[in-house]
């Protein structure tokens, strides 16, 4: 399949890796929105959150814990910071493979726009 975070996962494509473990990779945005923008994908490929399950859902766990993680390491759990999954087209997904967007830094407006 054509997916770039299932290469960026798989090592295939160069990415800014900030944590990795055997289900869970954090990388930085390319874009980045806010002074700290990571993202947070599953490994094995899911298109979306609609694709969670009883059988799969503990990777959200796993994905939850790491962005905490991330959060104390960059030293905004305690300012505090926005984690975000865009899902589908209105929602404003634009690669179609499950990601959470940390993001951090700076004050967050609402509404997201
Ligand atoms: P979304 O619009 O929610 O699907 O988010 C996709 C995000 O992936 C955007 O914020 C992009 O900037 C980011 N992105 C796309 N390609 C790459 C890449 N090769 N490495 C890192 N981030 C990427």
């Amino acid at each position: 399949m054509d997916c770039i975070f299932c290469k960026i996962a798989g090592h295939e494509m160069a990415a800014n890796i900030v944590f990795e473990d055997d289900d869970v990779m954090a990388f930085r945005d390319i874009n980045p929105q806010a002074p700290i923008h990571l993202l947070i994908v599953p490994k094995k490929h899911l298109g979306s959150i609609m694709e969670i399950n009883e059988e799969n859902g503990e990777i959200i766990n796993k994905i939850i814990r790491t962005a905490q993680n991330l959060a104390r390491q960059n030293n905004i759990d305690s300012k505090g910071f926005r984690l975000v999954v865009n899902t589908g087209n209105d929602g404003g997904q634009t690669v179609g493979h499950l990601h959470f967007h940390l993001l951090g830094g700076r004050f967050m407006t609402w509404p997201p726009g």
